[in-house]
C-alpha cells in the first residue's frame, strides 16, 4: 500500500510547530534519499536502525521517503515500536495524508501502542495538520493524564485550524490543571508561543495582555521565541508601543525579534520607525535579513516614498543574492512605484523571475496609480497572454488603471468580464473603482445607479468617490445625497463635511456652505493636518503648512517670493477656490502660498543641483491652487516634479501635469 510514495511525492504542508515557533531554523536541505540510507543499513531486522532513518529522513523534510522506509520495514517483517511511529505521523500530517495516518493508527493500535504518550502526541498532531479536528480533540480526550508534549499539540492544533479561541480555551485549562497538581510542568515555551500565536490572530489587546501576564508570571518571557510572539501579537492589536517594550525588555534577540518589530511598525502605516528600526538593527550588526524583512522594508520605504532608501535595499537585496526572490522582486516593483519611478518599476518586473499574480497586479496597479492606463492595460493583456488568470487583486489594479487614465468603456468591459469570465463577484473596492470611473467622466448617473444596484452594502468609500465626482462635476443634488450616507457611515470624518461646502460654495450657495462650516465646528471635527516630505540625501524632511521649523525654512520662503512675479508673468491667477477645495488643516490658514507642497518643492529647487527630478509626498490630496502653481513651475525651472498625493501621483513637467488636471 505504501509504495505509492516511491513514485509520488504530494505537496507538503507547513508544519504549525515551524510555523508558529518562530525561532526556529529555515527549512533544512533535503537528506539523502532512502536508497543510500539501505545500502548503509547494517542490521535491516532491527527496528532501531530503522527509526534512526526515518527519523533522519522526517527531519530533513523527506516526507515521503521517510513513508517509503516505513514501508520497506514492514515489508522486512520488522516490527515498528513506540518510537517509530511519531515520525510516521509526522511524515503524514505534513504530507496531509490522513487516509494513510488512519492506517499507520490503527497499525500502532493493533500492536497495543495506544494509548501511549509519545505515540498519542503524534497522532493529535498528525489529525490537526490534516484538518480533521474532531478526530484529534478525540485522541486528546482518550489519552489518559495527558502530558506537557500532548497538551501542546492540541493547542498548536486548534492555532492551525484557525480556532484561536478555543486554543487559548484549553491554553488555560492546562494552566488550571497544572495549578492544582502544583506543577507548572504543562506550560512550556512551545504552549505560549502557541497561546500568543491564538491571540495573534483573536488581534484582542486585552486577551494578549492576559496572556503576557500569566506568562510573565510562569517566567516564560525569557524565551527568545515567546518574546518574537509577542511582538507579533502586540503587533497585530494595533498596539505598538506594547510590541516595542516587548521587544526591548528581551535579554536575547535573534534576527527574527528585529523581523518582528520592524514588520510591526510597516505593517502599521509607521513607516518611518520601521526604516529606523532596520538602520538599528544593522548598526547593531546583525545582518542576517530574511526575505520577509526586506520585504517589509521595501514596503515601508513605499509608504514613505523614500526613493534613495529604497535604492539602497534594493542593491543590499542584490548583495545578498536574493534578486530572484519572486517575493522581493514584487516589493520592489511596488517601491519603485509608489516612488514614482516606473522605469525601476518595470526593470524589477522584468528581472523578477516565476512572476507570480502578485507581482503582475503590482505592475498593473503601479501603472494605474502614476496615471498610464495604457501601460497598465498592455500589462495586463501579457498577463492574461503567459497563462496567468487574473484574480480579485488584479481587478482592483486594472480597473483602478481604467479610472485614472478615463478608460470608460474598457472599465465597464472588464467589470463585467470579472463575473462572467472569470466568475469572481465584484467586491467593494470594484465597485468603488468603478464609480470613481464613472464620476470622474461625469457620468454621475449611472455611477448612482450602480450603487443603488448593488447586492453588498456600500460603504464610505464608494459613496466618497460619487461625492468627490459630485464636487468636481458640480452637481449639488447628488453631491447632498452621498453626503448624507457618507455622514451616516463616517460620522467623525470631517473631510466630507469639507468637500459638501466645497460643492455649495462651487455652486455660489454661500449660506449652505457656511452652514457645513459651522457644523464641523459644533460637532467638534478635526482633519489630521496636512503635510509633505521630501527626501534628500537619505534624510526626510518634513513641512507643515506655513512652516517656520524646518530650518531651512527662511531661505525656502525667499525662494518662493522670488518665485512670486516669474509666476505672474506666467499667467498664474491664485486659485482662491481652493481654500475651500483644501480640506485639511492648512485652509484655516487660507494662505496658498504656503501650502506644504509649496514648501517642500521649494526646498528641493534649493538643495538640488539644476535637473534632478524634486519628488514629495502630501499625506492628503493636492489643493487646485499648488497643482497649477507646480505646473507652472515645472515649466519656469525646466525640472521635473513628482507629486504623490493621497490619491494619485502627479508627474510635472514642461508646465503640464500627466493627471491631465483630473484627479
Ligand atoms: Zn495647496
Ligand atoms: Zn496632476
Amino acid at each position: 500500500m505504501l509504495a505509492v510514495f516511491s513514485t509520488s511525492r504530494r505537496a507538503r504542508l507547513p508544519s504549525p510547530r515551524r510555523s508558529l515557533s518562530s525561532s526556529s531554523a529555515s527549512s533544512a536541505p533535503t537528506a539523502g534519499t532512502l536508497s543510500t540510507h539501505f545500502d548503509r543499513l547494517v542490521d535491516r531486522s532491527s527496528a532501531l536502525s530503522w527509526n534512526d532513518i526515518i527519523s533522519d529522513l522526517a527531519r530533513h523534510g523527506d516526507y515521503a521517503e521517510a513513508l517509503r522506509a516505513f514501508s520497506w520495514m514492514r515489508r522486512l517483517g520488522v516490527k515498528p515500536d513506540r518510537s517509530t511511529f511519531p515520525n510516521a505521523h509526522k511524515a503524514c500530517g505534513c504530507m496531509g495524508l490522513v487516509w494513510v495516518g488512519r492506517q499507520i493508527h490503527l497499525l500502532a493500535h493493533l500492536l497495543g501502542l495506544c494509548p501511549d504518550l509519545f505515540v498519542s502526541s503524534s497522532l493529535v498532531d498528525m489529525y490537526s495538520k490534516c484538518f480533521e479536528l474532531v478526530d484529534a480533540k478525540k485522541l486528546f480526550d482518550e489519552t489518559p493524564e495527558p502530558n506537557a508534549v500532548v497538551w501542546t499539540a492540541m493547542i498548536v492544533g486548534y492555532v492551525f485550524n484557525n480556532r484561536p479561541r478555543d486554543a487559548l480555551g484549553l491554553f488555560k485549562e492546562s494552566l488550571a490543571l497544572a495549578k492544582v497538581e502544583e506543577r507548572g510542568g504543562n506550560i512550556d515555551a512551545v504552549s505560549a508561543v502557541a497561546a500568543l500565536s491564538a491571540c495573534s490572530r483573536m488581534s484582542e489587546r486585552r486577551i494578549t495582555g492576559g496572556i503576557h501576564g500569566i506568562l510573565l508570571r510562569l517566567g516564560l518571557n525569557s524565551d527568545v521565541g515567546v518574546g518574537n510572539t509577542l511582538i507579533d501579537a502586540y503587533a497585530k492589536c494595533g498596539d505598538l508601543n506594547l510590541a516595542r517594550q516587548a521587544f526591548e525588555v528581551m535579554n536575547l534577540r535573534d534576527s527574527i525579534s528585529w523581523n518582528s518589530l520592524i514588520s510591526a511598525f510597516a505593517q502599521n502605516g509607521r513607516s518611518t520607525e520601521a526604516l529606523s528600526a532596520f538602520c538599528e538593527m544593522f548598526s547593531r550588526g546583525v545582518v542576517e535579513s530574511s526575505a520577509t524583512t526586506l520585504s517589509a522594508v521595501l514596503f515601508a520605504s513605499a509608504q514613505a516614498g523614500t526613493l534613495e532608501f529604497g535604492r539602497c535595499i534594493h542593491s543590499l537585496v542584490v548583495k545578498m543574492g536574493m534578486g530572484n526572490d519572486v517575493y522581493i522582486g514584487t516589493s520592489l516593483v511596488d517601491m519603485y512605484c509608489k516612488c514614482g519611478q516606473l522605469g525601476m518599476a518595470r526593470q524589477a518586473f522584468d528581472h523578477t523571475k516565476n512572476r507570480n499574480i502578485r507581482s503582475w497586479s503590482a505592475m498593473i496597479g503601479g501603472y494605474a496609480i502614476n496615471g498610464c492606463g495604457l501601460e497598465a492595460m498592455e500589462i495586463f493583456s501579457s498577463m492574461r497572454r503567459s497563462g496567468l488568470k487574473p484574480n480579485v487583486v488584479t481587478f482592483v489594479s486594472v480597473l483602478s488603471a481604467c479610472s485614472h487614465a478615463g478608460l470608460v468603456d474598457q472599465g465597464r468591459h472588464w467589470f463585467s468580464a470579472m463575473k462572467e469570465e472569470y466568475g469572481i463577484d465584484p467586491g467593494l473596492e470594484h465597485h468603488a473603482c468603478m464609480v470613481d470611473l464613472l464620476g470622474r467622466a461625469g457620468k454621475l448617473r449611472e455611477a448612482h445607479a450602480l450603487i443603488t444596484s448593488m447586492t453588498l452594502e456600500p460603504d464610505a468609500v464608494i459613496w466618497g468617490a460619487l461625492l468627490s465626482a459630485c464636487r468636481v462635476h458640480k452637481d449639488v443634488k447628488l453631491g447632498e445625497l452621498s453626503a448624507q450616507k457618507l455622514f451616516e457611515l463616517d460620522p467623525k470624518n470631517c473631510g466630507y463635511f469639507v468637500l459638501l461646502s466645497n460643492i455649495y460654495a462651487g455652486a455660489g450657495l454661500w449660506t449652505e456652505a457656511k452652514r457645513m462650516r459651522v457644523e464641523i465646528k459644533s460637532r467638534g471635527l478635526v482633519k489630521p493636518p496636512g503635510y509633505s516630505s521630501i527626501e534628500l540625501r537619505g534624510r526626510v524632511h518634513l513641512f507643515l503648512v506655513g512652516d517656520k521649523e524646518h530650518p531651512d525654512h527662511e531661505e525656502v520662503y525667499r525662494y518662493l517670493e522670488m518665485l512670486g512675479p516669474k509666476l505672474t508673468s506666467a499667467g498664474y491667477v491664485p486659485d482662491t477656490g481652493s481654500v475651500f477645495h483644501d480640506i485639511d488643516q492648512e485652509e484655516k490658514e487660507s494662505v496658498l502660498g504656503v501650502h506644504s507642497e509649496k514648501l517642500a518643492v521649494g526646498f528641493g529647487m534649493i538643495k538640488t543641483p539644476p535637473g534632478t527630478v524634486i519628488r514629495v509626498i502630501k499625506n492628503l490630496r493636492i489643493c487646485g491652487d499648488c497643482h497649477t502653481v507646480l505646473k507652472l513651475v515645472s515649466g519656469i525651472e525646466g525640472r521635473e516634479l513628482v507629486v504623490r498625493d493621497s490619491s494619485r501621483f502627479h508627474h510635472f513637467s514642461n508646465g503640464q501635469c500627466s493627471c491631465g488636471d483630473y484627479w
